[in-house]
């Protein structure tokens, strides 16, 4: 029987463990599978805080139903019959800019309407159609492949806050290949983003007419989907389904290498056998097990950076809070010099977040562009948050109701020389055969994305189990 240990309870270690189990059964092998998890509890960076009626997601809100992985999960454990849609009216996402709210155009018709860019920015980045292909290779940050061909307003109005949005990221220090692959991509294939929204828009149109695809009612952003008792529902189903063991407050400190294996040592100074290790910690977390082992693949799981984040859930009486609180909420435009990076409109986006009456509200605060604001106590966390919701959204009110999560290492950031750091780091993990790496340091941050890594590191390691025999 071959033992398998996953290292790391949240999203991505228990879907690997989730498929291993599922393709072992499928092939009919003789598998054992453990996860190791460091914390007192398993789901990582997904956690539903339930206080005083109101449901205060930790980390993660949600993923988007326009990617398949997360969605087929659901249903393999049973729990889609709890999937929650987010409202219609949460397709209203709104940036700041320029001092003001400006709801995000979702067409070119509401584009040209909108304020949310000059005339000069809007002709700058109709132009983006006459700039020439980039074709020498280099990892290009996000910040100037956007001035490179959309201008300097589209960069801080419409990329910055995306980039806050999924990252918490400065698209300053940000490699476009490694954050949006599809972006890159199209810039590659099409010669440009406009042109290929033209292509692809004909194609799919052509498409819907032969009746070979219908129209998807969801979007290209696809909406945003949770469930009933928030997000950790699906942590905690893969565990409840799981028929492998899922021991908590067990850290591994080392992988040690063996004949045939490894040998865990465990912050308790216990160790754990495996034939196969899949990692599905944070970077800096493998890089210290792997210290001893392996130093140079240490040394390239420490160069991925980690962008700190506060999270800060405001409850109010509703009838405290003067605005149209239909919609998502809104992200920060670059430069203007706020403290928080946007405010989602938590009751508004999911039916049953705030008890009757009142409202919850979810700022992000910190991100890669203000590294120092976790260090700030919880209180001046709390008074800055105050200042940004009674300049953005005219609360004069104190909140009723208060939660603070602290992110040291909230989500990696993928730099320039990402993908090159995988490739080398992939080559030197052939030296530690039987050890296989997932997680959100490498391929994506979204559910969608760990969830996907983990099905394919998966048929790898059962690949490496038929190899061996
Ligand atoms: C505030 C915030 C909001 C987000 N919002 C969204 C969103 O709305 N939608 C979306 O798709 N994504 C979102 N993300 C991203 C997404 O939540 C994460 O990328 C994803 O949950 C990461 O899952 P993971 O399993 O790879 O890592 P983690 O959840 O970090 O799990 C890693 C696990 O490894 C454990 N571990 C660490 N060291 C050891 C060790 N030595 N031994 C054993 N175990 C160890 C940790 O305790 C942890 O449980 C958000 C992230 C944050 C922080």
């Amino acid at each position: 029987m071959a033992k398998i240990v996953v290292l790391g309870a949240g999203i991505s270690g228990l879907s690997t463990a989730y498929a291993l189990e599922s393709l072992a059964k499928r092939d009919n092998l003789d598998v054992e599978i453990v996860v190791l998890e460091k914390r007192e509890r398993a789901g990582g960076k997904m956690m539903s805080v339930k206080a005083d009626g109101f449901l205060c997601e930790w980390g993660p809100n949600g993923f988007l139903d326009n990617k398949p992985m997360t969605l087929d999960l659901c249903r393999s454990l049973g729990i889609d019959v709890n999937l929650l849609r987010s409202n219609d009216n949460a397709r209203k996402r709104f940036i700041y800019a320029a001092n003001t709210l400006h709801r995000l155009p979702e067409n070119a018709a509401s584009f040209f309407k909108s304020n949310l860019l000059s005339w000069p920015g809007k002709l700058r980045l109709g132009c983006e159609m006459l700039i020439p292909t980039k074709r020498d290779g280099a990892d290009e940050t996000l910040a100037d492949f956007a001035r490179r061909r959309l201008g300097r307003e589209a960069l801080e109005r419409l990329i910055a806050p995306m980039v806050s949005g999924i990252f918490a990221g400065d698209p300053e220090t940000m490699s476009l290949r490694s954050c949006f692959p599809r972006i890159h991509q199209l810039e590659q294939e099409y010669g440009g983003l406009l042109k290929a929204m033209a292509k692809l828009g004909r194609q799919k149109r052509a498409e819907v007419k032969a009746g070979k695809q219908v129209a998807s009612a969801a979007g290209p952003g696809g909406t945003l989907t949770s469930f009933e008792g928030g997000i950790q529902d699906l942590t905690d189903g893969l565990v409840k389904k799981l028929g492998a063991e899922v021991r908590t407050d067990s850290g591994v400190t080392w992988i040690e290498p063996k004949q045939g294996g490894f040998l865990l040592h465990l912050e308790d100074e216990t160790q754990v056998e495996a034939e196969i290790v899949v990692s599905a910690t944070p970077a800096h977390a493998l890089a210290e097990m792997l210290t001893q082992t392996d130093e140079q693949s240490a040394a390239l799981l420490k160069k991925i950076p980690y962008a700190s984040m506060n999270v800060v859930c405001f409850g109010y009486e509703r009838d405290k809070i003067t605005m149209d609180l239909s919609g998502f909420g809104y992200l920060i435009a670059k430069g203007g010099k706020r403290n928080t990076l946007g405010t989602l409109w938590d009751s508004s986006i999911f039916p049953n977040r705030a008890p009757e009456g009142q409202v919850l509200l979810r700022s992000m605060f910190g991100g890669a562009t203000n590294p120092q604001a976790i260090e700030l106590s919880e209180e001046e966390v709390k008074q800055k948050t105050m200042d940004d919701l009674k300049l953005i959204m005219g609360i004069e009110a104190a909140p009723d109701f208060v939660k603070v999560f602290r992110h040291r290492r909230a989500i990696p950031q993928y730099v320039p020389g990402h993908s090159e750091r995988l490739v080398e780091l992939d080559s030197r993990l052939d030296s530690i055969p039987g050890l296989f790496l997932t997680g959100n340091a490498f391929f994506g941050v979204g559910i969608n994305d760990c969830v996907n890594a983990s099905n394919q590191i998966s048929d790898k390691v059962i690949a490496e189990i038929k190899k061996r025999g």
